[in-house]
């Protein structure tokens, strides 16, 4: 999503400075689809920074795809990553000490540890496990230098949490069709149809077996989007006047299963995905 477009360049570079003040960077991403939830623009500013990539809400993702996603990351890409489901202060502890751990600290004053991330990853979250209470969520406006708030926790660490300045990138189409079926963005940055068809085309290919457990109606078992559709819509009753398939409630009824983790823990990429070119700049 094109956001405040105005604001962008001013952003990026409130975005720059803010990350000259901090000791070190907790980057989060979303689990089902850490490429897509990342912004290619913060590899490129955080470059020799510390730096820690949580691929947070592991709890909905394929642990065979997070597990994938680790060895990619911490292997190949030689960037610290953590798999973590942000409401378990086990996890988030554990996140947070490998992270404070790659820091030169001088106990004598404050570790400053900033978050970053697209809007919807788990910041909020993860922050408000972490400090054991609910931290005011800061908004999804780009506003670093007014908005920039920050949580002490112990041990004399500081968190500064970044309202907004890291915005989703929907190009190339692939990617914005996974941020759509996440929820990360709204369904109507891009067409309805087309993210139903792409969340259906992926069950079909990557998990059949979660298809037949949450809809055991699928008999046979459907091979292209609109035939997997069209029967969760008959089955479902998701019908229009005269008994015809209503496709846009039974694809809704489907993201929805796919979005609550009611189809099972599913994510919407794997390091093979990589050949698309993700490094877009906006
Ligand atoms: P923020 O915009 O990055 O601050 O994201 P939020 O903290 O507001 O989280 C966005 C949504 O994801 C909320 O509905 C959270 O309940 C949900 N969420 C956050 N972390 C997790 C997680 O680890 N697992 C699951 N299943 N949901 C999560």
């Amino acid at each position: 999503i094109q956001w405040f477009p105005g604001h962008m360049l001013e952003t990026k570079n409130q975005l720059k400075s803010a990350i000259a003040r901090v000791d070190a960077l907790l980057e989060v991403v979303d689990a089902r689809l850490p490429l897509s939830s990342s912004n290619p623009f913060l590899e490129r500013i955080a470059t020799g920074k510390n730096r820690i990539k949580i691929l947070n809400k592991a709890d909905i993702a394929d642990p065979e795809a997070t597990q994938a996603w680790l060895e990619y990351f911490n292997r190949d890409m030689k960037l610290p990553a953590a798999a973590i489901c942000g409401t378990c202060l086990q996890d988030a502890s554990r996140a947070l000490q490998s992270m404070v751990s790659m820091v030169d600290r001088n106990k004598a004053r404050k570790t400053k540890i900033m978050v970053v991330g697209i809007p919807n990853t788990g910041k909020s979250t993860i922050l408000n496990t972490l400090a054991g209470r609910k931290v005011a969520k800061t908004g999804n406006v780009p506003a670093v230098t007014r908005h920039q708030q920050r949580t002490s926790l112990k041990d004399n660490i500081d968190i500064y949490d970044t309202p907004g300045i890291l915005w989703p990138v929907i190009e190339p189409r692939q990617r914005g069709l996974a941020l759509a079926a996440s929820g990360a963005i709204s369904d109507t940055a891009v067409d309805y149809h087309e993210i139903a068809h792409f969340a259906a085309q992926l069950l079909i290919e990557r998990y059949p077996a979660c298809l037949v457990e949450r809809y055991p109606f699928l008999k046979p078992f459907p091979g292209e989007p609109q035939a997997l559709i069209e029967s969760v819509g008959k089955a479902r009753g998701c019908l229009k006047k005269g008994g015809y398939v209503d496709f846009q409630k039974a694809s809704q009824l489907i993201i929805r299963d796919l979005r609550s983790g009611r189809l099972g823990r599913i994510s919407f990429e794997t390091p093979k995905d990589i050949n698309i070119d993700y490094d877009t700049d906006q």
